[in-house]
Formats: C-alpha cells, sequence, structure tokens
C-alpha cells in the first residue's frame, strides 16, 4: 500500500515536473520570437493573479468558485477568471508600486519577478489595496463634519 502512495505520488511529480519543462520551454520561445520582433518580454510573479479581486483587493480562493468563473466574496465583483488575471498581470507591471515591489530590472530593461515568497507577495498586495478599503468621504461629508452649510451664498463673508 505504501508503495503504491509513493509511486503514485512519484508519478504526479513526474507529470508535475514535465509541466514545467513544457511551461519554462513555451516561455523561452515567446521571449525568443518577440525579441527577434523587437518586443520586450517582461515576467510577473503569477502567485493570487487569479485570487485577486482587481477592485478591491480581496484574496481568497473563495473569490474563484470554478476554473472559469470569478466572484468576489467581499465586494461583489464578477468576471471571467482568466480576464481577472489579466487584468491583475497589466495592474502589476504598470503600477509603479507594484512593479518595483514585486520586480527587479535585469541588464536589458527587462522586468523580472524578484524571489518573493508567496506570503511576502500576498503582504505586498495587501498593502497595496489597504488604502482602497478605507471609506473616503465625500466633499459633502467632510463639509458636514467641519459644520459648514452648504447653501451657497457668500456666508460669512464680511
Ligand atoms: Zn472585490
Amino acid at each position: 500500500m505504501i508503495n503504491s502512495v509513493m509511486y503514485t505520488s512519484k508519478y504526479h511529480n513526474q507529470i508535475k515536473e514535465n509541466s514545467v519543462k513544457q511551461l519554462l520551454h513555451i516561455i523561452v520561445k515567446i521571449k525568443k520570437q518577440a525579441e527577434k520582433h523587437g518586443i520586450r518580454v517582461h515576467i510577473t510573479p503569477s502567485q493570487y493573479t487569479s485570487l485577486t479581486c482587481p477592485k478591491c483587493g480581496h484574496i481568497s480562493k473563495d473569490n474563484r468558485k470554478t476554473q472559469e468563473d470569478f466572484k468576489c466574496t467581499q465586494c461583489g465583483y464578477e468576471d471571467n477568471a482568466d480576464h481577472i488575471a489579466a487584468q491583475n498581470i497589466e495592474l502589476r507591471l504598470t503600477s509603479d508600486v507594484l512593479r518595483s515591489k514585486l520586480h527587479n530590472i535585469d541588464k536589458y530593461g527587462r522586468l523580472v519577478p524578484k524571489r518573493l515568497s508567496k506570503y511576502t507577495i500576498k503582504a505586498i498586495l495587501e498593502e497595496y489595496y489597504a488604502p482602497l478599503s478605507i471609506e473616503v468621504p465625500s466633499y459633502r461629508q467632510c463639509m458636514e463634519q467641519a459644520n459648514i452649510t452648504l447653501l451657497g451664498g457668500n456666508q460669512g463673508a464680511v
């Protein structure tokens, strides 16, 4: 029984290893073809790209109920899971904060992922989205808090 489990585990590891090799081969091919045509290829860490809500930043496995469907358990934002991942990848490369915290720049000017644990990446993402979880008061709310009436005119002007 134990041998059988070990065999199964080895078999699955072999499949995983082959899948990783194939993926690396595809990445190298894409990079070569793109650079042959003058297109610079940037690589970003993949952790949480399909589990992070691009609207509120909530990260959870529960956001992705199926392979195809994403629905944020915090704000309710819904979209195709692949589209969500693409949005998150784009954000990591276009946001100054995420670009600098998640990547290094190689000698050719390409972004390459920093060696970070998935926990560090999650902490960086949560820190990035933290300001979004604080509700920014509207102009009217600020004025009301300051006890200033919004009736218009030249009130208070002498
Ligand atoms: Zn959300």
